[in-house]
């Protein structure tokens, strides 16, 4: 397991609990609004976080830190996460898993294991609009495969979109809202262009009216 990077100590991260947070590399998407380009494009520039430090890092924070958010990046690509979150959970810590949700057999796998308590999955635009989030075909498929499990199996969930303007819509939301129809949370955020993107992606937010009017259409 290739550890990337490392936070000790977040309030904001893991709904409810104070948690550590972990970085993988590489991603199975391209997203031209993603704020992690050189996770994505090249994790080899950055060094590998050693994990007998991490997770002495991990035992030191037990008393203050109730879970580890797993991040990337697209950690479900990484060799070793299973083991890695069995570690976690033996320091009796919670796990939430960060996931775009393209290898539903990967969360399948840790669900059996009951290595996640929390996953959180970036549901980006509806599914006919995932082609333009990669340079190579995107197995939609998958995606709904997955938004399946998490409402199904995943202990505790939510299911998250960026409203990155033109690629979130009220027509998208429409879509997705049904693709995820019963799902008990669905976050919407709003975009934050910066300097440092993959590319493609617009360079001012919504005005703050229409987001809260796009979040209206979410909750409808
Ligand atoms: S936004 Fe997320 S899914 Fe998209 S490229 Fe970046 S890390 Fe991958």
């Amino acid at each position: 397991m290739r550890i990337k990077g490392f936070q000790g100590t977040s309030l904001l991260d893991f709904p409810g609990r104070v948690s550590s947070l972990v970085f993988t590399g590489g991603c199975n998407l391209s997203c031209g609004f993603c704020h992690n380009p050189g996770l994505v494009l090249d994790p080899d520039q950055y060094p590998d976080y050693p994990l007998d430090e991490l997770l002495d890092e991990l035992k030191q924070r037990r008393s203050f830190i109730d879970g580890v958010v797993v991040s990337g990046g697209e950690p479900t690509l990484a060799t070793g996460l299973a083991g890695f979150l069995e570690q976690i959970k033996e320091l009796g810590l919670q796990v939430k898993l960060d996931s775009n949700g393209l290898l539903p057999r990967v969360l399948t796998g840790l669900f059996e294991r009951r290595l996640v308590d929390y996953l959180a999955l970036d549901f980006k635009t509806s599914p006919a609009r995932y082609a333009e989030l990669h340079d190579r075909p995107v197995d939609t498929a998958a995606l709904l495969a997955s938004c399946r499990l998490a409402i199904e199996q995943a202990p505790e969930y939510e299911f998250r979109t960026t409203c990155v303007p033109g690629l979130v819509t009220e027509d998208e939301l429409h879509v997705m809202g049904e693709v995820i129809k019963g799902a008990r949370r669905w976050v919407l955020q709003q975009f934050v262009p910066r300097e440092q993107m993959l590319g493609g992606a617009p360079r001012q937010a919504y005005p703050a009216a229409e987001f809260t009017r796009l979040r209206q259409v979410a909750e409808s």
